[in-house]
């Protein structure tokens, strides 16, 4: 649906030149719903504004649908905007018009007459859940309500791509879920091709079936969110996920952790489930097999792209008896298992 080509974009003139972007090459696959994720500053929304035209690549491709954005001229770039919804952090609503009409607003760009509007907007006040919010101003409205407002603006042309800028940055988590279950229910019932930038892991891992990690303007690591999440290869990524995966260790346990093993030291076992039906035998088999003397000391299971992910934090004898039947159980179970260290 989107493909980036060898993309390039630097800011300022040739002397003082800022890279932007430094040969960024990513597909976005249709139907599907992709995430770019990365740091301030890292070049995601410069990213972003190239595949509406808002931005032109000072050098490369970047193909909406197979035909090239930068080249095209005004009149072609204004058809393409309306193939391609956009909605943004701070909602981007005119203050001066009512919900509805802000929906109505690229409708009557496009040169729709009343009856054909208001058989648009309607269904999409009701889609969006603000079918009793017609008449109400932006400073009626909460944050969500007025994000409602703005996807409901995005659709009313009926894009097939629609670009998401930060669209939960400035939502409180619990209206973070409610947009996030919008446009997921948005790209599975409209078959809405989602393309969004945000520095939160959270919202990739609740909504994308894909994701890129920009860094300085570069793609370090793309791939299914599933993947990315539970094998990062990329420092970035992982200091991205470590505050959103229950894979840090909790304060009182980390303070206590040793490289190496002194007399009497248990081990400090981290062991990665994939898959809810996977945790429960595999917990209960791991203390028979390896031995009564097991703790487990912290765990979770999160669902990253609607797939569960379990994480379990043990600790046992460093005799190699004990080492050899832990071994042998990872070894039959396929676990997937890395040592954190040591502890008295
Ligand atoms: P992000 O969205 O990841 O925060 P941006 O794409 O907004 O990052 O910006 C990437 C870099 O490009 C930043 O260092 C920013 O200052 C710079 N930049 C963005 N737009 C311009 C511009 N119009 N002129 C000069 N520098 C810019």
């Amino acid at each position: 649906m989107v493909a980036f080509e060898g993309v390039t974009k630097r800011f300022g003139d040739a002397a003082n030149a800022f890279v932007a972007l430094d040969g960024v090459d990513m597909t976005v696959g249709r139907g599907a719903i992709t995430g770019i994720i990365g740091r301030s500053g890292a070049g995601k929304s410069t990213l972003i504004r190239l595949v509406n035209g808002l931005e032109k690549a000072t050098s490369g491709r970047v193909l909406v649908d197979g035909t090239e954005v930068g080249a095209l001229n005004e009149a072609a770039l204004r058809g393409l905007r309306r193939e391609v919804g956009m909605i943004f952090q701070q909602f981007n609503l005119l203050a001066s018009r009512t919900a509805y009409d802000n929906i109505a607003l690229p409708l009557e760009i496009a040169g729709l007459d009343r009856a054909a509007i208001r058989a648009r907007v309607g269904p999409l006040l009701d889609l969006v859940g603000l079918g009793d919010k017609a008449e109400r101003y932006p400073s009626e409205l909460s944050g969500g309500q007025k994000q409602r407002v703005g996807i409901a603006r995005a659709l009313a042309t009926s894009p097939k791509l629609l670009l998401s800028d930060e669209a939960t940055s400035a939502l409180d988590p619990e209206t973070t879920r409610s947009i996030l279950a919008l446009l997921k229910q948005i790209n599975a019932d409209l078959g809405l091709t989602v393309l969004l930038i945000t520095h939160e892991m959270e919202v990739v891992k609740t909504i994308a079936s894909h994701v890129a990690v920009i860094d300085r303007g570069r793609i370090v690591e793309q791939g299914p969110t599933f993947d990315i999440f539970t094998a990062p290869k990329h420092e970035t990524t992982r200091i991205l996920l470590s505050s959103t995966l229950g894979t840090s260790l909790p304060e009182w346990l980390r303070s206590g952790v040793k490289a190496a093993p002194g007399a009497g030291d248990r081990i400090l076992v981290r062991l990665t489930f994939f898959g809810a039906t996977a945790f429960q035998p595999l917990t209960a088999r791991l203390v028979t097999e390896i031995g009564g003397d097991v703790n487990i000391l912290a765990g979770s299971i999160e669902e990253i792209a609607g797939e569960p992910f379990g994480t379990l934090v043990v600790a046992y004898p460093a005799t190699p008896e004990v080492l050899e039947r832990a071994a042998r159980f990872y070894a039959a179970t396929g676990l997937s298992t890395e040592v954190l260290g040591y502890v008295a």
